[in-house]
């Protein structure tokens, strides 16, 4: 029999308050505003401080943020399961990592990376950005944006999430709607004898190709859901 291979994806759905980039009580108008232009880079390009800005916002509001009891769960799976495991997270904060999840693939950047625009380095990044921020590797001043996809821009790491999911026999799409990309493509690479997952807070709204859907809160549905996948490989 064929290794086991889980692969999971995780959206905001798994994470406290709808994400680190959804609209937030405490937010100002302006960030409310940006919210539609934050991904765009044409907006960047027209007025990078404004930018920069609202991920500095979103970057130094990680440290409020921690691990919901879905992310606890997911890092358990990673390090009981004997077979193959990945990773693939839409979200751009750190809670998986901090969760204890070992290397998650990011598939939209992370708030705590710039990339250098001039030498193209990735490089950690807790502190604001602006136009003194110096890159480690060039020296260039300001030229160092949020490590983050916008749109138009390629999902990072596409090939090997490919190549995983072509051989895998699982496949779980947590807190993310199964009828958008990225989970809809991603399904469509899974060998057809594969498991395929999706888990929502609300049903789907259409039909996405999953053979098995569960609605619930994602804390508790994600934990029951690591505690079966632990017992049916026991059994
Ligand atoms: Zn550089």
């Amino acid at each position: 029999m064929a290794r086991s291979s889980i692969v999971v994806l995780s959206g905001a759905g798994i994470c406290p308050g709808g994400g680190i980039m959804a609209a937030h009580a405490g937010d100002s108008l302006w960030e409310r505003q940006l919210l539609e232009e934050v991904t765009v880079p044409m907006a960047y390009r027209q007025d990078p401080l404004r930018i920069q800005g609202f991920y500095n916002a979103r970057r130094r509001r990680l440290a409020d943020l921690e691990p919901s009891a879905a992310h606890v769960a997911l890092a358990r799976l990673e390090t009981a399961w004997p077979g193959d495991f990945l990773l693939v997270t839409t979200n751009v904060d750190d809670l998986h990592e901090r969760a204890g999840s070992r290397a998650p693939i990011h598939l939209f950047g992370e708030l705590l990376k710039a990339r250098c625009t001039e030498c193209h380095h990735v490089h950690p990044w807790a502190e604001d950005l602006d136009f003194s921020s110096c890159c480690p590797s060039c020296a260039t001043l300001g030229q160092l944006r949020p490590n983050i996809v916008w749109y138009g821009e390629p999902p990072l790491e596409m090939q090997r999430v490919h190549a995983t999911l072509a051989q895998c026999t699982c496949f779980l799409a947590l807190g993310t709607p199964g009828y958008l990309h990225p989970a809809a493509g991603f399904r469509e690479d899974v060998p057809p004898s594969a498991r395929t997952l999706v888990l929502g807070a609300e049903p789907a709204e259409e039909s996405d190709g999953f053979r098995e859907h569960r609605v619930g809160p994602a804390d508790s549905e994600v934990t029951d859901l690591v505690a079966e996948l632990l017992a049916e490989q026991e059994s």
